[in-house]
C-alpha cells in the first residue's frame, strides 16, 4: 500500500498545532495542539477522530519543540498512528515568510534552512518558530519528506505595481524591503473554493478574498492569481485587526519616537499587540464588542465603525484593482461568524452590484454559502477557511506516492 496520510505542523513561538490526515479521501485521523511550551503547565490536547474515541488531555511540562513532537508522536502511536508508520508520506509545515523565492511548497534540504533562516530578519516573530518545528521533525524522521508551505507564496504573483512601496529602489533592495502578503494559504484556499461555489473555474473568476480573523488581510484574486493584498513586509499593514493598527501614516513612528520617547521595540509592541480592536476599546473579540455595542457602549461603537470604514476602503479599493469582480468571499473567525460586520461591509454598495440578504446573512452554518440576493451582479460569499488542508494538499501534491 502506498503512503497516503500527511502531518501538518504549525508551530508558534510557544505551540504546536497538527493534524494528520488520509489523503485518499482527505479525512482527518487526528488533530491536536500542544501549549505553553517551556512552561511547567504546558498542555497536551489530542483528538483522536480516526478512532472516535475521547479527547485526550494531559498537562505538566513539555520543554522545548523536541519534547512536545515526540509527545504528538506518542500521542499517535497510541491509536496506531505513529510517526514511525510507513503509511507516513511526509509532514507538511506552515512556514510563515519565503520572502521572493518560495514561490511554491518546498520540500526542505539544508540550503531551504538557510534561506528561511535568512528571512528571520523580516519574520522575527514567526520564522524562529517554524524553522525548530521543522528541524525537529527533520531529526526525528530525517528519510521522510518535510514540506514548506508558504503563507507569502501565493502572493508572490503580485506585480511590480502592488509589491513595491514608493521608496528608495537601491534601499528597498538591500534590507529586502517589499510587501509579501501573509494568510496566503487561506487566500489561496478560500478563492478556489469560491469559484467551486459559484460552479467555475478559478482562472475564470475574480474575487475579493476578505480573511478577518484575529489577523485580517484582504486580497484581490484575478483568474486563482493574486494581484495585491493588504499586508505588506509584515502582517502589520492593511486592515483594523484584532491587536494590529494596520494602515497608518509611517510619521507616527517617528513622532512616538521622537516626541513620545518611546523605543522601536516599544513601538513595534504598541502597533502589533496593543492597537486595532484592543487598543480602541479594550476587547478584540468580535463576539463581546457587539455585546458592547448592544448595551449602547460607545468606545465598542467607534471601533466596530473603524474596523469597517477599513474593510469598505479596501472592498473598494480592490473593485478598481481588478475592474471585474465575480464574489466578494468572507472568512476565517470574524468572516465567517459575524453576521452585522458582513453587512456592514457591503452597506449601500448596490450601485457596486454589492448586497448582502438578511435572512441568507443571519444563516450559521459551516458549509460554503452564498449570502447575496438572487440575481446579484457580484455574489457575496461565506467561505470558511481551511487551511491545514490546503497545506496537506499541498503537501501531498508533491510527495505522494498516491499519484504515482
Ligand atoms: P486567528 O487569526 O487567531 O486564526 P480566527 O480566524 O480563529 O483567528 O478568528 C478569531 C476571531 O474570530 C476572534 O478573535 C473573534 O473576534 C472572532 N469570532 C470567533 N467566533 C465568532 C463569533 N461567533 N462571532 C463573532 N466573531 C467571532
Amino acid at each position: 500500500m502506498s503512503a497516503s496520510r500527511v502531518l501538518v505542523l504549525n508551530s508558534g513561538s510557544s505551540s504546536v498545532k497538527y493534524q494528520l490526515l488520509d489523503m485518499t479521501d482527505r479525512s482527518r485521523l487526528a488533530v491536536g495542539l500542544v501549549e505553553r511550551i517551556g512552561e511547567e503547565t504546558s498542555r497536551l490536547k489530542h483528538s483522536p477522530l480516526a478512532t472516535g474515541g475521547a479527547a485526550r488531555e494531559t498537562t505538566g511540562p513539555i520543554a522545548d519543540h523536541e519534547a512536545a513532537l515526540k509527545a504528538v508522536a506518542g500521542e499517535l502511536a497510541k491509536d496506531g498512528l505513529g510517526l514511525d508508520s510507513p503509511e507516513l508520506a511526509a509532514i507538511g509545515h506552515r512556514v510563515v515568510h519565503g520572502g521572493q523565492l518560495f514561490t511554491e511548497p518546498t520540500v526542505v534540504d539544508d540550503a531551504v534552512l538557510a534561506e528561511i533562516e535568512r528571512l528571520v530578519p523580516v519574520a522575527p516573530l514567526h520564522n524562529p518558530a517554524n524553522l525548530t518545528g521543522l528541524r525537529t521533525a527533520r531529526a526525528l524522521r530525517p528519510d521522510l519528506p518535510q514540506v514548506a508551505v508558504f503563507d507569502t507564496a501565493f502572493h508572490t504573483t503580485m506585480p511590480e505595481s502592488a509589491a513595491r512601496y514608493a521608496i528608495d529602489v537601491r534601499t528597498a533592495d538591500e534590507h529586502r524591503i517589499r510587501r509579501y502578503g501573509f494568510h496566503g494559504t487561506s487566500h489561496a484556499y478560500v478563492s478556489r473554493a469560491t469559484a467551486a461555489l459559484l460552479g467555475r473555474e478559478p482562472e475564470d473568476v475574480n474575487v475579493i478574498v476578505l480573511h478577518l480573523g484575529n489577523g485580517a488581510s484582504a486580497s484581490a484574486v484575478r483568474g486563482g492569481r493574486c494581484v495585491d493584498t493588504s499586508m505588506g513586509l509584515t502582517p502589520l499593514e492593511g486592515l483594523v485587526m484584532g491587536t494590529r493598527s494596520g494602515d497608518l501614516d509611517p510619521a507616527v513612528i517617528f513622532h512616538l519616537m521622537r516626541v513620545g520617547g518611546m523605543s522601536a521595540d516599544e513601538v513595534d509592541t504598541l502597533l502589533n499587540k496593543r492597537s486595532g480592536l484592543i487598543g480602541l476599546c479594550g476587547d478584540n473579540d468580535m463576539r463581546e464588542i457587539r455585546r458592547r455595542i448592544d448595551e449602547g457602549d460607545e468606545r465598542a461603537r467607534l471601533a466596530f465603525d473603524i474596523y469597517i470604514h477599513r474593510l469598505r476602503k479596501y472592498i473598494g479599493a480592490y473593485y478598481a484593482v481588478l475592474g471585474r469582480v465575480d464574489a466578494v468571499a468572507f472568512t476565517a473567525g470574524v468572516g465567517e461568524n459575524a453576521a452585522p460586520v458582513r453587512e456592514a461591509a457591503v452597506a449601500g454598495l448596490e450601485s457596486l452590484g454589492l448586497a448582502v440578504d438578511g435572512g441568507l446573512n443571519a444563516v450559521r452554518s459551516d458549509a460554503a454559502r452564498l449570502i447575496s440576493p438572487a440575481g446579484s451582479a457580484v455574489a457575496v460569499a461565506v467561505v470558511p477557511t481551511d487551511e491545514e488542508l490546503e497545506i496537506a494538499d499541498q503537501t501531498y501534491a508533491l510527495v505522494g506516492t498516491g499519484n504515482a
